[in-house]
């Protein structure tokens, strides 16, 4: 809950703040799904004077600059900039590539509106490809499926942080000469045998917004492989301008302001623990719902470092004795707050609605699981109690109990 707390004054009269307002948080509070990792308000202090001192409060500031570089560096990525927020920087990844206009995208009815919006946005047309049963990322066979005369690109989802079958996806895209693009943002810290998750394809894009792991209150970054992008997306997030004079491309305003880098640089050392917290976190809930009949978790993927962005399970009703959301509605009842990420669908939003989900099953996978998908709490703060709350429920509710 957030409660105000009335102004305080300094001993010499000065307001501290118009307002200011405190997080208190209550055994009776709600247990949501995220809970951002925060730098403390004394680290931020110095960051803030320096840019108050400065006045350079965006236009890739000298805080910008070093969160560039230190997450190119943190992804093992030669190509790393920052957007104001991981929908224009999906925005911009599209537009890098010089789509015809009108040509389709294949993607997956599975995820945020925002990867199909961007699509959309760029007077491109989302063609809908189906979801793989292992493991709820777009499936190969069903994009081979959806592939036309018009298809220009694919855009991909690391959905939950599980890794799309990045050597199938290649090689369709290399073979029909396809874009290759992921979003990837759920994705941040994944890596594949060493190799960082945002140097596959043609471009990866992650989101910094405030319920990821790694946050800017809101953000986002393109990655690529090749160093010779960063000067088309340099153009492509401010405005398309190449100097005082010239204005290349139709650019967009991508640029991430230097109170979002602060936050950024803080909150990069703050990673590890959190993810940390967060795997233990995995290992609680794996050790009750492994073996439950009816339930099917992400799956371990063989040289794969987790993100670990999402715990992610598949309720099966006939199998389990309990629906996904007669759990759900049990689990609000006792104030945990679990998601049914992503159901809807995309192609059951009205902008989308009747766009067909190409599949080489009778009823795509993507409809069949949209009703079974759930995503538990997952953060460095959910406690042990908690746990034993959600156990409680999901035992409860088994068929086998
Ligand atoms: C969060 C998210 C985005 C959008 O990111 P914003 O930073 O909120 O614009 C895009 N795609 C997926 C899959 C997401 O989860």
């Amino acid at each position: 809950m957030v409660g105000v707390v009335p102004v305080r004054r300094r001993p010499d009269g000065d307001r501290v703040g118009e307002m200011e307002t405190k997080l208190e948080r209550k055994m009776s509070d709600p247990l949501y799904i995220a809970r951002p990792i925060l730098p403390t308000l004394r680290e931020l202090e110095p960051l803030l004077e320096g840019i108050w001192a400065r006045r350079m409060l965006t236009n890739c500031g000298p805080l910008h600059d070093q969160l560039e570089a230190a997450l190119s560096r943190h992804l093992g990525v030669p190509t790393a900039m920052l957007f104001n927020n991981g929908t224009t920087a999906l925005l911009a990844a599209l537009r890098l590539h010089d789509l015809p206009p009108g040509s389709e995208v294949i993607t997956t009815p599975l995820t945020f509106a925002a990867t199909a919006h961007a699509i959309s946005w760029n007077g491109l047309v989302p063609v809908f490809a189906d979801v793989s049963p292992d493991d709820l990322t777009l499936d190969p066979a069903c994009v081979q499926a959806a592939i036309t005369g018009n298809t220009s690109a694919i855009l991909a989802v690391h959905v939950y942080g599980t890794v799309c079958d990045l050597d199938a996806l290649q090689d369709i895209a290399r073979s029909n000469d396809l874009r290759l693009i992921y979003d990837a943002a759920h994705a941040f810290g994944c890596k594949v045998f060493d190799r960082a998750i945002g140097s596959f394809g043609d471009a990866t894009v992650f989101s910094f917004h405030a319920t990821k792991l790694f946050h800017t209150f809101e953000g986002g970054m393109i990655t690529t492989n090749k160093a010779s992008d960063r000067q088309m997306i340099e153009n492509l997030r401010n405005f398309g301008i190449e100097d005082e004079e010239e204005v290349g491309s139709i650019g967009i305003n991508g640029k991430m302001n230097e109170l979002q880098a602060a936050i950024g640089l803080l909150n990069l050392p703050l990673v590890e623990a959190e993810h940390t917290a967060r795997a233990r976190l995995r290992q609680k809930y794996e050790a009750f719902l492994s073996d439950l009949p009816g339930i099917t978790l992400q799956p371990d993927q063989a040289g794969v470092t987790r993100s670990e962005q999402y715990f992610a399970l598949r309720i099966d009703p006939d199998r389990f004795g309990r629906s996904r959301d007669e759990i759900c509605a049990a689990l609000r009842e006792v104030g945990i707050i679990a998601r049914k990420y992503f159901h809807p669908i995309c192609t059951d939003f009205k902008p989308y609605r009747g766009y067909p989900i190409h599949s080489v099953r009778d009823q795509p996978t993507a409809e069949k699981v949209k009703s079974h998908v759930l995503c538990l709490p997952f953060h460095g703060e959910v406690s042990d109690e908690a746990v034993r709350k959600i156990k409680g429920e999901f035992l409860a509710k088994s068929a086998r109990w």
